[in-house]
């Protein structure tokens, strides 16, 4: 029977491909930076994540955020949050698939490289459900500062099996840890912490009094949380349930009303005289959970990484199947270069991303434990920047359709500012890179000499590198003129990883368009070639 209204020249929804066998920039970083060994698990983590099925999951459970369940029927206070099932099935996989411990339970060559390309994996399916995963991931650094508590901790935060609830540690058979610094008064200056602790009379142990005013997966098995000892500010382990079956004193107050990552929840708490164990030493919590938040700042290049990358499926497969005024999108020479140009800032970031995962990985070298301290604050302050802007244009290239909930697009938007906020704001990151400058100058020695590594392979990079090397001899005006600094330097160890081993032709573009005078300030402003509808192919997922 003849329908009263055809559909024509919608595109095919973006299923049934895989995200890892799509993306050849992450198959080459993958291989180069010594992860080759986990190609099978990355390509059958993509296989799932291109699946109707998965991509449901996310679907739902951002539908369907958490619910907050301060008392049971009887009026006893149970400080639960309720997930959608889908939030389940997502934590499922993450954790079956080791994304929040991989490079500890198999300290091998290039296991966070693995891990760098499952999360960036994953993460395209949903973006929420990867706090948890990331924080349980990165706590590990920090928890070893204090043996005793990371030898009874670590192995039941390392295995495989995703086991919610509330119960006591010790009879799970897998916990999460999620992080408490920020409080009303202050998230960036959390020296202005105001969260006290009182020793509980028994070495190590504390009772924790007050406030956070973000804690983020609330239903997480214990926390990394600071609060002000005798001794100055300090880092403890939270638990929320104790050994004796008991709930530990960690009130939820309410969850957070959020723009976007809205699977997860985070909340506002009140501590009142809950029990804690130190981690590190006394008065010394910063410089331990910084061991936390240095890992937690590569997971937010990661999924920046991961949101551009989806967003430029996303838009590069619905240009390929809508045609306007009688020829495909993806055809016509301004789209191309919209797209050409997204393409080169995704790849840009994924090579970047991949680069600081194999640091992580070689941090016994001094040279590259230099490197990463520079290379990570400076990719976190620009790829989460860069991130909003390439979800932004990618959903235009949608046209109304992208701004339709029912394409991934109005998610992706939302959960792109995020990374810029948490784990050190863009401003914080940014002064963040002149400290490390100032404190440990062998980190601008290294970076330097990652850069020079090209030295006379593209002479728009030279230039960048000298104008750089200016840049970082002119004391007057740092912490003004930081953001300047901190951009250059991020485009130039871009172009540099591109130039050495990037698709000579993204490498050009991208040299023509980020260091060079010949870029615009919105994408789509790359210098007209040949070249770019194949740019635009690379990136395109075939299905
Ligand atoms: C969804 C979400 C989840 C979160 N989850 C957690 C969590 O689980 N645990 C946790 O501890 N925190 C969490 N946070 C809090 C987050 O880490 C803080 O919001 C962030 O560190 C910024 O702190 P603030 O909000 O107090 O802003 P402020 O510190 O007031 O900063 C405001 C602005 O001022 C800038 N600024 C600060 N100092 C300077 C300076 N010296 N010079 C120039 N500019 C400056 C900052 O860059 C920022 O742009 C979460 C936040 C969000 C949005």
């Amino acid at each position: 029977m003849a329908t009263q209204h055809g559909v024509s020249n919608q595109p095919p929804p973006l299923v049934g491909y895989n995200l890892f066998d799509a993306d050849p920039a992450l198959r080459e970083s993958l291989e180069r930076e010594g992860g080759s060994w986990a190609q099978d698990a990355v390509h059958e983590l993509g296989r799932l994540a291109g699946t109707e099925e998965a991509i449901a999951w996310g679907f739902q459970a951002n539908a369907n955020p958490p619910q907050l369940h301060t008392h049971d029927r009887f009026g006893n206070r149970i400080d639960e949050v309720e997930f959608h099932p889908a939030w389940h099935r997502l934590m499922e996989v993450a954790i079956g698939n080791g994304l929040h411990a991989l490079p500890w339970r198999e300290p091998r060559q290039g296991a966070h490289v693995a891990r760098a390309a499952a999360f960036y994996v994953w993460s395209q399916v949903e973006g929420g459900h990867g706090c948890p995963v990331s924080m349980t991931y990165a706590a590990i650094p920090a928890l070893r500062n204090q043996p005793n508590v990371a030898e009874r901790w670590e192995p039941l935060m390392t295995t495989l099996d995703y086991d919610p609830g509330l119960r006591p540690p010790a009879g799970k058979r897998g916990v999460l840890l999620g992080m408490a610094m920020t409080e009303k008064q202050g998230g960036s200056d959390v020296r202005a912490n105001t969260t006290r602790a009182v020793p509980a009379g028994v070495d190590g142990e504390y009772l924790l009094t007050g406030h956070k005013w973000f804690c983020s997966a609330p239903m997480c098995d214990a926390f990394l949380v600071l609060a002000q000892a005798p001794g100055g500010l300090s880092c403890f382990l939270l638990p929320r349930v104790l050994d004796d079956g008991t709930r530990n004193q960690f009130h939820i107050q309410r969850l957070k009303d959020k723009l976007g990552n809205r699977s997860n929840a985070s909340a506002e708490i009140e501590l009142d005289g809950a029990w804690a164990v130190m981690v590190g030493e006394e008065g010394r919590g910063v410089r331990t959970i910084i061991d936390m938040v240095n890992i937690t700042r590569l997971d937010c290049v990661i999924g920046s990484a991961s949101l551009m990358r989806q967003a430029v499926a996303q838009s590069t497969h619905h240009t390929a199947h809508r045609s306007a005024f009688g020829r495909l999108l993806s055809e016509q020479p301004l789209m191309v270069n919209v797209l050409a140009d997204l393409a080169v800032e995704s790849e840009a970031t994924t090579v970047l991303m991949m680069r600081l995962a194999g640091a992580i990985d070689r941090a016994t070298d001094p040279r590259e434990a230099a490197f990463k301290r520079l290379a990570l604050a400076v990719a976190k302050y620009w790829t989460t920047k860069r991130s909003i802007a390439v979800v932004a244009e990618a959903l235009e290239c949608h046209g109304g359709n992208g701004y339709v909930e029912e394409s991934i697009m109005p998610r992706l938007y939302r959960e792109a500012p995020l990374n810029s906020i948490w784990e050190g704001s863009g401003n914080v990151n940014a002064l963040d890179v002149l400290r490390a400058m100032k404190r440990e100058p062998q980190s601008v020695l290294a970076y330097l000499d990652e850069l020079d590594e090209v030295r006379g392979m593209d002479p728009r990079l030279d230039d960048a590198v000298r104008n750089l090397k200016k840049l970082l001899s002119d004391g007057d005006d740092a912490e003004a003129r930081a953001r300047t600094v901190v951009e250059l330097m991020a485009v130039a160890l871009q172009a540099a990883l591109l130039v050495r081993y990037g698709d000579p032709y993204v490498a050009d573009a991208f040299c023509g368009s980020r260091l060079d005078s010949g870029g615009g300030r919105s994408f789509g402003t790359l210098q007209p070639s040949s070249h770019l509808p194949g740019i635009v192919e690379r990136h395109r997922p075939a299905i």
